[in-house]
């Protein structure tokens, strides 16, 4: 187990490990749909992507208002 640090996304409130993404304040998904940064390739397992974090309901939450 990495230690990794752990961020609240002020977007989606998922929370998400800070060195996954470019922003600050905002985790990968969500700089990429409001910023164009490189997205994560989420890779979901037990709820959580192993990438970056990210809560799987939430991302398709997310997923839903954007298509
Ligand atoms: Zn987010
Ligand atoms: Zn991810």
């Amino acid at each position: 187990m990495k230690n990794k640090t752990i961020n609240i996304c002020d977007e989606c409130e998922s929370e998400y490990f800070a060195d996954s993404s470019k922003m600050a304040n905002l985790c990968p998904n969500c700089s990429h749909y409001l910023y164009g940064y490189k997205n994560c390739q989420h890779k979901f397992e037990n709820g959580r992507c192993v990438n970056c974090y990210l809560e799987e309901k939430i991302y398709k939450k997310i997923m839903k208002i954007k298509l």
